[in-house]
């Protein structure tokens, strides 16, 4: 039997290479191996597959998740749990970031920086990875212990949003309504907090892409503010009240994908015409709950979508809309008040940048609602010098509390 195996495994790997005229590769023993085991089995862990460098680096390769009707892809999420003899060292090597985005080959390689790890799943420690050639990147790490999460960022999972979802449902300054439904049946949910009838109303979405968690911890920040019983959040509320839809991918976010909901659409594309309710149904939810709002007289003066990229600049788009003047006028005004009240020191896109069917552009184009793409640097906070974390994040979310104030002081409806 044994030398069956032997044989037919013999001559697959001549017929292979034969046919590639590669040089066959030596054989991996990982039998002492330190590492016994990735586990990707719960909620948000990145699926990916790994294997062994005959030097012993674990190659851990990305899986990307697709675009309908597009060359587009995407890889990135990194979310996993490493099993492997407490004190050992282990080598990393990241494969597969070789993205497509908007039609163009684009790795991420370059600007994956660092990852976080934690033993427990919730407190986080940053490391920094080490660029090697070929668009790949290296973790060098020594386990603590037998078990070693390991993330690109600090993970939000659908857990901890019901958390915060349940901790907020008795309170009489918030309503939580439900808009619809995810492709996978998962409930999708706005939070309101504030008064239903403030002169000035804000909305905020996080995690139209899946990876991007950044947005969830800004928006708990905000939240969080707001409810504090003291007397600026009374102020605040008196001016102006947040609608929020948390979580616009769950079903990425529940199962670890990247970027596209799970029938391939981007969430923050194709705003500029009608959503579709079978491929998008968290836009087409969205959707019809603002144009609802429209029909009572309260669509929003200000929508901000959340995002995670390499660079964190507030993304100004200029369609050819005759309310462009003043629109770009009130931008001003918000990342003044940004750079003045937070640690956002990005800037915004400049000249005739466009951001061609965001939900930034397309509202302000179908709806006339200013409305704007917020990226959050994913690897490096530059005006606080530090890595991004979940209380960074939580930080900024405070603050905006007060961007706001200002701001609805500054511009007239
Ligand atoms: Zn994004």
């Amino acid at each position: 039997m044994i030398r069956v195996r032997f044989v037919t495994l013999g001559l697959a790997t001549a017929a292979m290479t034969a046919f590639t005229a590669a040089p066959p590769k030596p054989p991996v023993s990982a039998t002492n191996h330190p590492l016994e085991f990735i586990d990707t089995s719960f909620e948000n862990a990145s699926p990916i597959w790994y294997e062994f460098a005959p030097d012993g680096t674990v190659l851990i390769h990305l899986l990307y998740d697709h675009e309908r009707s597009s060359p587009n892809r995407a890889a990135g999420h990194i979310h996993f749990q490493l099993q492997a003899k407490p004190q050992s060292k282990l080598t990393l090597e990241f494969l597969n970031l070789d993205n497509v985005w908007n039609g163009v080959s684009s790795s991420i390689a370059r600007e994956l920086k660092a990852v976080v790890i934690s033993e427990n799943g919730r407190e986080w420690k940053p490391v920094p990875l080490e660029s090697l050639p070929e668009n790949r990147v290296r973790l060098q790490i020594e386990m603590p212990g037998p078990r070693l999460y390991v993330a690109r960022v600090e993970p939000y999972r659908l857990s901890d949003l019901d958390r915060l979802l349940a901790s907020l449902r008795s309170n009489p300054l918030v309503q939580i309504t439900s808009i619809g439904k995810t492709v996978q049946g998962r409930e999708l949910e706005i939070i309101r907090v504030g008064n239903p009838q403030p002169p000035f109303r804000v909305f905020l979405r996080a995690r139209a892409h899946a990876w991007e968690p950044g947005g969830n911890w800004v928006v708990e920040g905000l939240v969080h503010r707001l409810l504090q019983d003291d007397a600026d959040a009374k102020k605040f509320l008196t001016r102006f009240c947040v609608y929020i839809l948390p979580m616009a991918n769950k079903d990425g976010v529940a199962l670890g994908r990247t970027r596209f909901n799970f029938q391939g659409k981007d969430l923050n594309r194709d705003w500029n015409k009608p959503a579709d309710p079978q491929l998008a149904p968290e836009n087409y939810a969205l959707e019809q709950w603002l144009e609802g709002m429209a029909g009572k007289g309260q669509s929003p003066h200000l929508a901000l979508e959340l995002h995670n990229d390499g660079n964190g600049q507030l993304h100004i788009s200029r369609p050819p809309v005759p309310e462009l003047p003043r629109y770009l006028d009130r931008m001003a005004t918000l990342e003044e008040l940004l750079r003045k009240h937070t640690w956002f020191t990005e800037g915004s896109t400049k000249g005739s940048f466009r951001n061609s069917g965001t939900l930034g552009e397309g509202w302000l184009e179908r709806y006339h609602i200013d409305a704007a793409v917020h990226e959050f640097n994913c690897n490096w906070i530059a005006g606080l010098k530090d890595y991004p974390s979940a209380k960074h994040w939580q930080t900024y979310g405070e603050k905006l509390a007060t961007v706001f104030y200002e701001y609805f002081g500054l511009v007239r409806p």
